[in-house]
Formats: C-alpha cells, sequence, structure tokens
C-alpha cells in the first residue's frame, strides 16, 4: 500500500498544530520535524498536539549536517530523544542509539552532495540495526541518479527489508513517485509548494492528484518528458489525466535529463539499460530534440525532413523517434482557416518550433517567409526549408494572411514584450502564438485590437501531445480534457 508521509516544520507549536491538521487531508503519516523549533519545551502541551492528530506521526530531530535546521550536537539530540514522547515512529539519525522501542524507529542516512560511492555499504550498515525501517535520502544531481536508488529499493524488497530510499532535488522525482511501487515504505510530499523540506519534495496533493501515486504499480506503464528545465511542464497534467480518463494503468513523469545519450542508454534503451522503468513513451524537449536522433533505431521520415525528434515509443527492443509537433502546429491552424494552399504565411523564428512549423506549411503548400532577428540562422533554415527570409526588427505582416510567432518572446522574462505590434499587424488575417504560458499572450493582445483572428499555442500543445498519447498508448485521448487539465496547470 502507497504510504505518503507529508513533514510538517513550523517555527511555533501552534503553527505546527494547524499545519498537521492540514496535513492529514492529504498525508497517510505526518512527520513533525521538531528541529525545526528554536526550543523544544511543555512536552505536556505537545501530547495535547500529537492527540490531535489524526494520523501516525513520525517524530524526528535532525541536526543541520543531515538537512535538520538547527545545529544540533550529539548531546542535545540524545537528550531529545531521552525526554521524547512515544510516537507511532521515530526518525532517528544512524549515530544515535536511544533507548526505544526499535521495531518503531526509522534509522536515517541523508548525503545533499549527491549519491555517495558507498550507498550499498551504508544501506547494509544501517540494515544491520535493529530499526525497523532503514531510510536513506541522497541528492540527484542528473536523473541517472535514480538509478542507484531505485536498484537499493530491488534489493530491500527482495531480502524483505522495509527501506525509504529518496533521490532529492527536481532530478530524483522518479524515485519519488514510482518508489512505493517498488516497494518503498513510504514516500514524502510537501504539504504546499513553499513549505517542501527537502529539494524536489513536490506536494502530496500534487503527488495523489497528479500523478495518482496510489495506482501505480509494477504494471503501470511509465512515459515522461525528458528534457531541461521540466518542472515547468503542464505535459504531466494533461497525459495523467488522460491515462485516468481512458482508464489506462499509466504514469508520466518529468525526467530532468543533462545528457541524452547517457541517459538512453542506461535508463532507456532495452537492450543497454541499467534499470526496467516499465517505459512506453517519452516527450523530448529542449534542449535534446536534436541530440536525441543518434539514440533511436527508426526515425520517421517527417522527424528525419525536420531534423527533431520530439516522441519516442518504446516497442519491445526498439526505439522509435516521431515529430508531433509539426502536425499539432498544422492541424488547429487548418481547422481555423480551412485551406493553406497559397497562402501567405510569416513564421517569425528560426528555432526548434519554427523547423517544425516550415515543414508542416510547405507540404500544405503554403507561400512561407521567416523572420528572425539573426540573418544568417534565418537563412540557413530557409534554405533548408525553401523559404524566403526577412530581418524582423520593423516589419510589417499587413499582406500576410497567417502570422506565426515561433519565438519564445510573450513568455517567461519576456512576458511582456512581443515580437509584433498591433500597427505592425494591422491586415494580417491570423495570428498564431506558438507561446502557451501564459495562454494570452501580449501578442495576441494587440491582434485582437485590429481584429486579427488568433490561435493559441495551447491548441498546438494539446494537438501534439494528443497524438504522442496515441502512438503510446493506440486509444486516442479526449482533447477538451487535455486542454483543461493544462489551462488549470497553467492557473487560466
Ligand atoms: P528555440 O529553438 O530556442 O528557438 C527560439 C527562436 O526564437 C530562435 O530563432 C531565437 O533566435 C528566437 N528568439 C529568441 N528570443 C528572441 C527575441 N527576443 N527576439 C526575436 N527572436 C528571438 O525555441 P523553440 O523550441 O523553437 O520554441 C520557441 C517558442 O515556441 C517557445 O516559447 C516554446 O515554448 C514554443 N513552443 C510551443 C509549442 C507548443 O506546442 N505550443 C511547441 C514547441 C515550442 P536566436 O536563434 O537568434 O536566439
Amino acid at each position: 500500500m502507497t504510504q505518503v508521509c507529508v513533514p510538517v516544520c513550523e517555527k511555533s507549536l501552534d503553527a505546527f498544530e494547524n499545519a498537521s491538521a492540514r496535513a492529514c487531508e492529504f498525508a497517510d503519516i505526518v512527520e513533525l520535524r521538531l528541529d525545526c523549533l528554536a526550543a523544544v519545551e511543555d512536552w505536556q502541551r505537545w501530547q495535547q498536539v500529537l492527540d490531535r492528530i489524526s494520523r501516525p506521526v513520525i517524530l524526528t530531530f535532525r541536526p543541520a549536517e543531515q538537512g535538520g535546521y538547527r545545529e544540533l550536537d550529539h548531546d542535545a539530540r540524545e537528550s531529545f530523544w531521552k525526554t521524547a514522547p512515544r510516537t507511532d515512529w521515530w526518525d532517528v539519525e544512524s549515530d544515535l542509539a536511544p533507548d526505544a522501542d526499535w521495531s518503531r524507529v526509522i534509522i536515517s542516512h541523508h548525503d545533499f552532495s549527491g549519491v555517495p560511492d558507498n550507498l550499498e555499504q551504508i544501506y547494509e550498515r544501517l540494515a544491520a540495526s535493529p530499526a525497523r525501517v532503514v531510510k536513506i535520502a541522497v541528492q540527484a544531481n542528473d536523473v541517472l541518479d535514480c538509478i542507484p536508488v531505485l536498484q537499493l529499493l530491488d534489493r530491500a524488497r527482495a531480502e524483505g527489508r522495509d527501506l525509504i530510499a529518496i533521490a532529492m532535488g527536481n532530478a530524483g522525482i522518479a524515485t519519488r513517485v514510482l518508489g512505493p511501487s517498488r516497494g518503498a515504505f513510504l514516500t514524502y510530499a510537501a504539504l504546499e509548494d513553499a513549505s517542501a523540506t527537502a529539494p524536489g519534495q513536490i506536494t502530496a496533493q500534487k503527488l495523489r492528484s497528479v500523478y495518482h501515486v496510489d495506482k501505480i504499480d509494477r504494471e503501470t506503464m511509465v512515459c515522461g518528458l525528458v528534457g531541461r528545465p521540466v518542472m515547468h511542464s503542464v505535459s504531466p497534467h494533461m497525459h495523467n489525466a488522460a491515462f485516468v480518463s481512458a482508464a489506462i494503468n499509466g504514469v508520466y513523469l518529468p525526467l530532468e535529463v543533462r545528457d541524452v545519450k547517457t541517459f538512453f542508454r542506461r535508463m532507456v534503451h532495452p537492450r543497454t539499460r541499467e534499470i526496467d522503468l516499465n517505459l512506453r513513451g517519452l516527450s523530448i524537449t529542449a534542449p535534446h530534440k536534436s541530440a536525441v536522433l543518434e539514440c533511436l533505431d527508426w526515425i520517421e521520415p517527417e522527424a528525419e525532413d525536420i531534423g527533431a525528434v520530439n516522441t519516442v515509443v518504446v516497442d519491445d527492443d526498439k526505439l522509435r523517434g516521431f515529430n508531433t509537433d509539426a502536425a499539432g502546429f498544422i492541424e488547429p491552424l487548418l481547422a481555423l482557416t480551412g485551406s493553406l494552399a497559397g497562402s501567405r504565411v510569416a513564421v517569425i523564428g528560426a528555432g526548434g518550433a519554427a523547423r517544425a512549423a516550415l515543414w508542416a506549411l510547405r507540404r500544405q503548400q503554403a507561400n512561407v517567409t521567416l523572420f528572425a532577428r539573426d540573418a544568417a540562422k534565418a537563412r540557413a533554415v530557409g534554405q533548408l526549408f525553401d523559404v524566403s527570409y526577412k530581418p524582423l526588427p520593423s516589419a510589417s505582416f499587413a499582406e500576410y494572411d497567417v502570422v506565426v510567432n515561433a519565438t519564445p518572446v510573450g513568455s517567461g522574462e519576456l512576458i511582456d514584450q512581443t515580437p509584433a505590434t498591433a500597427q505592425q499587424l494591422a491586415g494580417a488575417r491570423y495570428v498564431y502564438d506558438l507561446v502557451y504560458n501564459p495562454i494570452e499572450t501580449r501578442l495576441l493582445k494587440e491582434a485582437g485590437e485590429v481584429e486579427c483572428k488568433t490561435l493559441r499555442g495551447l491548441e498546438m500543445l494539446v494537438a501534439q501531445a494528443k497524438i504522442q498519447f496515441q502512438l503510446w498508448t493506440g486509444q486516442a485521448p479526449s482533447a477538451s480534457l487535455m486542454y483543461d487539465s493544462a489551462a488549470a496547470a497553467l492557473g487560466q
């Protein structure tokens, strides 16, 4: 059974009481991090708080060097455990040996610098103690760091030892979501984003309502988003909602990957991987869409032409690569315009999204012009797809049927900017912004001012995700469900 533990770390006893009550909504176990308090006093009052917590409690008093919030020497910790109340569990660092009921002790080791080379020996040392549960938390600096942690869970399961093994940090999220299905005694999750007590801890609400951690088992088909960064992505919201709605036993995770080739060799390719996650499919995003081509056994011709793969299917012992960006780009545009044959289309930008758009537009016999700030790059891309190039500064789009923004202008740090003003857009019929966060960009607002019809980037995101889902599962997901899940995740 999956157990989600929510740590509570507050500065006063009253705040502990409030937060514990809220934690009980999502948690199976509540961990009270008493090292968050300046001083632990009045155990009688604490007992009243403990009595009101409706879930089993783990008591923790961790020193700073093990990830705690206070400098605590050995004596301070020893005397803490001498007077601490008996709770369901005590989490005690491995250098202590308190007078305890060891069937209720979690013996723990933390490493915030990385995965130690002697991870197995640390496990063996802790497993030799009388403590009922062993806990090892290490820092994942790369998704590959999940391998030894998941392997340790497999070993403990085979040996019948209760183990909590976590790779902290964004790159370790797979251990938090998949750990319970591989036998982890529990997984930790934060009460709120801001209250995470370890790096990479996601909220309990998200773990349950987005990743459906309680439903994951060894049969669960695993899919994921490979890129860096990936934690901001709304793709897990879309795909996980689609899995639930289609009653498919699947989960979709963000996988923060530095080196795509090593990742594919050690974690993905069925002939070389060191761990079997039951992977079925991957979305590939920046900066790996081109580098991934070398890692595959077969690539569809369209993706070869575009020079980018954004979707991988794991088929028995083979990896197949696809590009769903091109089809995802053109589908909503065709739905709006009917046809693009002979239409004059301006594409702004000369990066990956622009390449997929240019390929798709050329297939529709559109008459395309590329606008970009870097002339050399634009000329090279223009030549590849046989389209003309014009410089972006001071461009006028009055003569174009469709204007496409394939730059990040309008999102992130450039959220207040637009690649074209209302004045520049006046006369164009349609404006299509591939930026999807925010959903309503400044470009779309400028376009609305001069009565251009507009198309949002979220339409493309959903259209390409729909095709990915179909490639992995053989089933067509609901586009409106995906759209609503993504829009809700974007808070819009
Ligand atoms: P990319 O490969 O990094 O290319 C970005 C392009 O934008 C480059 O040509 C870059 O020019 C240009 N650019 C960047 N900042 C600019 C600025 N301030 N002014 C003018 N041009 C600028 O990125 P990408 O993967 O193509 O993505 C582009 C946008 O499309 C992103 O916002 C992404 O989220 C979005 N997108 C959406 C979907 C979807 O499904 N809706 C799919 C893919 C991408 P330089 O080369 O000169 O730097």
